[in-house]
């Protein structure tokens, strides 16, 4: 089968695509022909090499996929072949005490398609059948490949974690990114108010027409600042910031006291200088945040069924022009997902 895949880690120049071996299911696996596939940075991180993660070369890139059931194993009861299915890319053990529990991405084993398995930049794809869902509502392949991996973050961020309320003020910083822009499609659904941060005066003004209340360029305005003005001083319930170092004291000074910041990664460095007596004396919860659950899943599942909602796409780039597609989002030109046409 045809697939985009590297055989080291390094720059876009590593990218391949090219004929490799089609995937062999066990009985509790499902082989899906995939038809679209979106992109996502760790997409970028997993092709430069993430420190302690170990890959097996040819690795084929992707964490999202969507396309039609070509075969289940024996012992597959929730999808069958010629099913329009999409994929939960967080793959867990289902033994340990946190799968027990139902925190399947706290599973000390828990890992992604695409990360440190083969994924969805192919033809053919394996996945347990766990991780196997119906595309609901009347998404497209390519809108249902596109919301997965982001959404399923956000909403654990938003909802699981800084459990957000109907009029609470959420501030979002960075709102190109594809977490950023699923967070603010359920802010908006929350009933809170939405204010966002960018440094791109056209994401701005996509960002008011998907419905954020408020929003900042960073490269004209002290994003904190600006907060304190537009709250009384007072400042922001929930703060998602993804982007960590250049961000993080701005970030913790934004929140009113008793808020909630919730991060899932830190884009400009990992070590910021950060401020401990404002964290105890305002009584700040800082939360960390990774992929979500299965009943998480679910729950994204309906609220696109539910809603009717379409995810938000940037671009959609042919499989043989993968390296295109990278290159738009490392350069961070997009607004919402690249998605790529599986064909
Ligand atoms: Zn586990």
């Amino acid at each position: 089968m045809k697939a985009v895949f590297i055989t080291e880690h390094g720059g876009i120049d590593k990218i391949k695509f090219d004929e490799v071996k089609k995937p062999v299911i066990s009985s509790k696996e499902v082989l899906i022909k995939l038809k679209a596939a979106s992109l996502n940075h760790l997409d970028i991180w997993v092709r430069q090499g993430i420190p302690g993660i170990k890959v097996e070369f040819p690795h084929i890139l992707g964490s999202d996929g969507a396309g039609v059931v070509e075969e289940a194993g024996q012992e597959v009861k929730n999808v069958k072949a010629g099913d329009k299915v999409l994929l939960n890319p967080g793959i867990s053990c289902n033994t340990c005490e946190f799968c027990s529990a139902g925190e399947h991405s706290l599973c000390p084993a828990f890992h992604l398609l695409g990360e440190h398995v083969n994924g969805t930049y192919a033809e053919y794809v394996k996945a347990p059948f766990e991780n196997v869902h119906r595309i609901p509502g009347n998404l497209s392949f390519e809108e249902a490949a596109a919301f997965p991996l982001v959404f399923l973050t956000a909403w654990r961020m938003l909802i699981s974690k800084a459990r957000l309320l109907p009029g609470e003020t959420i501030l979002i910083l960075g709102i190109g990114g594809g977490v950023s822009s699923a967070a603010l499609r359920i802010a908006k659904h929350t009933g809170a108010r939405v204010i966002v941060t960018s440094g791109d005066n056209n994401k701005i003004e996509k960002a008011k027409q998907l419905g954020a209340d408020i929003a900042i360029n960073y490269n004209e305005k002290d994003f904190a600042k600006e907060i304190r003005n537009l709250t009384q001083k007072r400042g922001v319930d929930v703060l998602l910031d993804n982007i960590g170092s250049v961000t993080w004291i701005k970030s913790l000074s934004s929140l009113a006291r008793g808020g909630r910041l919730v991060t899932c990664g830190a884009t400009t460095g990992a070590n910021p200088q950060t401020d401990i007596q404002r964290i105890f004396w305002n009584q700040i919860s800082v939360l960390g945040s990774t992929m979500g659950n299965r009943k998480e899943f679910l729950q994204i599942l309906n609220l696109f069924e539910v809603n009717n909602l379409k995810p938000v796409i940037d671009s959609v780039f042919l499989l043989k022009d993968f390296r295109e597609a990278q290159k738009k989002m490392e350069e961070k030109k997009q607004f919402g997902k690249i998605v790529i046409k599986i064909y």
